[in-house]
C-alpha cells in the first residue's frame, strides 16, 4: 500500500494552504491597488512639473519595481499553493517527491508546499 496522509489530515492541510493562499491575495490586492493609484497620479500629473519631481519619479519607479517583484514572488507561492491544493483532491499531498516517504505534519505545516521531506530538501541544496 502507498503511503499517503489520511483524509481529515488531508482536510487539516486543506484549511492551511487555504488560508495561506488568502493571505496572499489579500497581499496582492494591496500591492495592484497601490500601483493603480500611482499610474492615475502620474496620468493626470502635469508634465511641465517633470523636472522638479525627477527625485519623485524615481523613488515611485523604484517601489513600484519593488512591489512588482514582490508580487511575482507571491504569484509563484499561489501557483504552489494552488498545486498543493491539488494534491490534496489527489489524496497525494505530504508525499515526498523523491523518496515516495511521508513528509512531517511539522514541516507541512511550516511550507504546505513542500514536495520534499526535510532530507530530500538537504541533499538537494547540498548539491
Ligand atoms: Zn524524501
Amino acid at each position: 500500500m502507498k503511503k499517503k496522509y489520511a483524509k481529515p489530515d488531508l482536510k487539516e492541510f486543506k484549511k492551511i494552504v487555504q488560508k495561506k493562499k488568502e493571505e496572499i491575495l489579500s497581499d496582492l490586492e494591496h500591492i495592484s491597488d497601490d500601483t493603480l493609484r500611482k499610474s492615475q497620479k502620474e496620468a493626470s500629473g502635469d508634465i511641465s512639473g517633470y523636472t522638479y519631481h525627477m527625485a519623485d519619479v524615481a523613488t515611485d519607479n523604484y517601489d513600484r519595481e519593488f512591489s512588482l517583484g514582490l508580487a511575482s514572488s507571491d504569484r509563484k507561492s499561489l501557483y504552489e499553493l494552488n498545486d498543493a491544493l491539488k494534491r490534496i483532491e489527489e489524496g497525494t499531498f505530504g508525499v515526498c517527491d523523491d523518496c515516495k516517504s511521508l513528509i512531517t505534519k511539522v514541516r507541512l505545516r511550516a511550507v504546505p508546499s513542500a514536495r520534499l521531506c526535510i532530507k530530500c530538501q538537504q541533499k538537494k541544496e547540498k548539491k
